[in-house]
């Protein structure tokens, strides 16, 4: 089974890649180096079915050594991930890290009709959206390693881009520009987005990127999402990166949104209707708690944690940035959303890419945080996950029992019986008082 040959030894992969997009085409070229540590479980990666390797070697120190790429299913991938997997035949050598040269092209295939998924990854010619999902680069496996990367993006000259790194330069040619970006820091994703400079909302002043048509309408918002990241950092603390958060809003209408490091991605943008301002704003804050709370696996049940804790933070923050009773009633209908889906296994027993995890991470792991956070005392409660979001920002990985361990050294043993009982609760709604 999965999980349990996993250690805690996280590890960290250098990603270089030169990459060549033409969206008129819907083709995809890719050559660059993958720095892997020396160990069996860092040579898996899942790659879209419809990337071909054209080069695999390995680099050593007496020269280039073929490497053959074995399409492999010693284990399952999960469904999220729209790829096979994949192997080399690395000789074990005595070194610490592999050196990989690699060369793939094709088109980035939508998910099959059976796994019921979403298309997070096309490239199309008003529009381009490239990240983990749809294993456009070589996704680690083992997701407990996290990327730094370089990333060189060649593409149309009238073209505009984000990524999840720090811009270095644009390099005009005859026909066409290269983005560079650079991520020192350990991250879990590659991400980039692009579109025809002629169709973009391009805005300095504002936190929303995309096409004009539906980024545009977002400005009214960006004054309420920047003062209630204030709150967040008050109650929160620093993060460690200086890069500002953006949200990158593209046409995709299905699968919702994801943030990875400072670049938050939302599919059809956010509601700009008044009625539905509170949790638009909510929503866009969960996001944001997101540049703390991306430490869990999301292989394991841990996900839930990160999904709990930027749900509780958005809406505490939500609450205390309106002041107008948001919780209490928030509260009341999460309670009544997760009722309504009938029998929800518990927590524990579930991973993120099973259809009760969404009910059971976001609703139930949400009224956990609040039930504790009621019993124990608000205030203290708060503080506590302020403390433990550092912890968060420190750590490349945290899980369950870090917290419960943190939780209870904070604030006694009672908030970590009541956490366990809710953990392995089977059943309709919440564990009965
Ligand atoms: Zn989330």
């Amino acid at each position: 089974m999965l999980g349990c040959h996993y250690t805690m030894v996280s590890m960290s992969n250098e990603y270089s890649l030169y990459c060549n997009i033409n969206p008129i085409k819907g083709q995809l070229k890719v050559s660059g180096t993958i720095t892997i540590p020396a160990t069996e479980e860092s040579a898996y990666f899942i790659l879209n079915r419809g990337l071909r390797w054209t080069k695999t070697a390995r680099l050593t120190a007496s020269g280039y050594q073929k490497l053959n790429a074995l399409e492999t299913d010693i284990v399952e991938v999960p469904r999220f991930y729209n790829g096979d997997l994949w192997t080399f035949d690395i000789q074990k050598s005595g070194q610490d890290e592999f050196v990989l040269e690699i060369e793939y092209s094709g088109q980035i295939h939508p998910p099959t009709k059976d796994s019921e998924m979403p298309a997070m990854g096309y490239i199309k010619r008003d529009f381009v959206e490239l990240a983990c999902y749809s294993a456009w680069y070589p996704v680690p496996f083992n997701m407990e390693t996290n990327m730094s990367f370089e990333l060189a993006l060649e593409s149309p000259d009238d073209w505009t881009w984000e990524a999840n790194g720090k811009l270095q330069k644009v390099e005009d040619s005859e026909n066409s520009a290269v983005w560079r970006w650079k991520q020192a820091r350990p991250v879990n994703d590659i991400v980039v987005v692009g579109l025809p400079k002629r169709d973009a909302h391009l805005d300095q002043d504002s936190l929303f990127w995309g096409p004009r048509n539906l980024a545009g309408s977002h400005k009214i918002l960006d004054t309420s999402a920047r003062e209630m990241k204030e709150l967040l950092e008050e109650w929160l603390g620093p993060i460690d990166t200086q890069e500002p958060v953006r949200f990158a809003i593209t046409p995709r209408k299905l699968g919702g949104a994801y943030a990875r490091s400072g670049l938050i991605v939302v599919g059809g943008g956010y509601s700009t209707d008044v009625s539905l301002r509170k949790p638009v704003l909510q929503a866009m804050c969960h996001e944001i708690c997101h540049d703390w709370f991306c430490k869990a696996s999301v292989k394991t049940y841990d996900n839930w944690l990160d999904e709990a804790l930027a749900e509780y933070c958005s809406i505490m923050v939500t609450d205390d940035y309106l002041n107008e009773g948001y919780l209490e009633s928030r509260v009341e209908k999460t309670l009544q959303g997760l009722e309504k889906q009938g029998r929800i296994p518990s927590i524990k027993s579930l991973t993120r890419d099973q259809e009760e995890a969404y009910a059971a991470y976001y609703f139930r792991g949400f009224l956990l945080l609040h039930e504790i956070s009621e019993k124990i005392g608000r205030t203290e409660f708060r503080n506590m996950v302020g403390e433990f979001a550092q912890i968060c920002v420190k750590n490349r990985i945290v899980t369950t029992d870090i917290f419960l361990e943190f939780m209870e050294q904070k604030l006694g043993t009672k908030a970590r019986e009541i956490a366990n009982d809710w953990l392995s609760f089977d059943g309709i709604g919440t564990p009965a008082e």
